[in-house]
């Protein structure tokens, strides 16, 4: 899950992540009133929206006036930022943070990931701060500098500080660059993080190191034990069908093809996008109606597969192990019946009671063509769409 930059920023803040000082706003009104509040010369008005790039796409204002405040927070207030993290799409603004502005002298880059190569969580670090890591990464990757952690013993004031010197950072400044990156990972670990990428840390006039963008994820599995994370949940920034979904307990997440997938497993839902690539076409969800699939369960997961309008098909795989076939042939049926499906749909079933499945689909008088196989039904479901 994602939360917003001045959200994570409220979060850092608490572990002694240095921040500058800054209040949200719904309304030009209220932006005003906090750069007021705020009492300094120079205020930023910043987009919050869940994606980054917001800088480029003119979501990000530096303000020397209550004027000039009034007239950016009215300019990006409802604006549909298109970013490269948005998608073509774009998002709308619907809340500003209003920000001290800082006088920058440096920017940086400091990110913690989970990383699966070493099964640790690792520290990276960047001279190349405020611009796009992933191009540093791919153009530069030795300018980016890693130290693996170990969770026993938690981030090192050794591997702080050669990072903060493989990054150059003032000399006199070291000492608040590494208790930067502890009280980072202290909060990253604390609160569950997947990640958590400052860019840029700067390094300020008045002499000080800290976050001027904050982008914290969190692990959904853990978000259970963070009821205070958990609130901080923004409905308005994550796709309409997997809120819906997520009420079904289904595990769905959109995509951007024509063939709508219902599988059962996550691993068979990874097999079925890649076989349905495979013989040329593009998934357009995925789709885990998970073990114990009830009729219901298996309707709302149509439901959620048709409402997008990309959708031209839909291919249906499932095998019965824990979840019967009849089951989901009877949710398919109540579905399509619902729903007046007049778009093609292709049905591979296969395991417990699968006889009694087919007879169900058979006996149904719906137009479902039946498969024999995971390649058979990926192949007829592409020839349809
Ligand atoms: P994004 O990454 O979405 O573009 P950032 O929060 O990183 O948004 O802001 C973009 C740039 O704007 C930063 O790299 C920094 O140069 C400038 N900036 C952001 N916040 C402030 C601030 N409080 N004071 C001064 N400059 C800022
Ligand atoms: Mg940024």
């Amino acid at each position: 899950m994602n939360i917003h930059e001045y959200q994570g920023k409220e979060v850092l803040k608490k572990y002694g992540v240095a921040v500058p000082n800054g209040k949200v706003a719904y309304t030009v009104e209220e932006a005003v009133e906090a750069a007021a509040s705020l009492g300094t010369p120079v205020v930023v008005v910043k987009a919050q929206i869940h994606a980054g790039g917001r800088g480029k796409a003119g979501g990000v204002k530096v303000a020397k006036s209550s004027e000039e405040v009034r007239a950016y927070a009215e300019e990006i207030l409802g604006k549909t930022l298109i970013t490269h993290q948005t998608g073509p799409e774009g998002k709308v603004v619907k809340r500003l943070l209003i920000e001290e502005g800082c006088q920058i002298v440096k920017e940086y880059y400091i990110g913690l990931v989970v990383d699966r190569g070493s099964g640790r969580v690792v520290m990276m670090a960047s001279e190349e701060g405020g611009t796009e890591i992933e191009e540093v990464a791919a153009t530069h990757p030795e300018k980016i500098f890693k130290e693996i952690i170990d969770p026993a013993v938690g981030l090192q004031t050794f591997q702080a500080r050669k990072l903060a010197y493989s990054i150059a950072i003032p000399t006199e400044l070291v000492n608040k660059a590494v208790k930067f990156m502890q009280a980072l990972y202290l909060a990253f670990v604390d609160k569950d993080c997947s990640i958590a990428e400052i860019n840029p840390l700067v390094v300020t006039g008045d002499g000080n190191v800290m976050a001027l963008d904050a982008k914290l994820n969190f692990d959904s599995n853990a978000l259970f034990r963070h009821k205070d994370i958990l609130e901080l949940r923004d409905l308005d920034e994550e796709d309409a069908k997997e809120i819906e979904a997520s009420k079904f307990d289904l595990s769905y997440i959109a995509l951007d093809g024509n063939i709508g997938c219902m599988v059962n497993g996550a691993g068979l839902a990874m097999a079925t996008m890649d076989i349905i690539k495979y013989y040329g076409g593009e998934p357009a969800n995925f789709l885990d109606v998970g073990g114990g699939a009830t009729t219901e369960k298996v309707t709302e997961a149509f439901k959620i597969i048709l409402s997008d309008d990309k959708v031209n098909g839909i291919f249906v795989n499932i095998f019965g192990g824990i979840m019967r076939c009849d089951v989901i042939a009877s949710g398919v049926v109540e579905a399509a019946r619902q729903l007046g499906l007049t778009k093609p749909l292709v049905v591979r079933l296969e395991g417990t009671n699968v006889a009694l499945g087919k007879e169900i689909l058979a006996g149904s008088g719906l137009n479902i063509v039946a498969a024999d196989s995971m390649a058979d039904g990926a192949r007829k479901i592409v020839a349809l769409v």
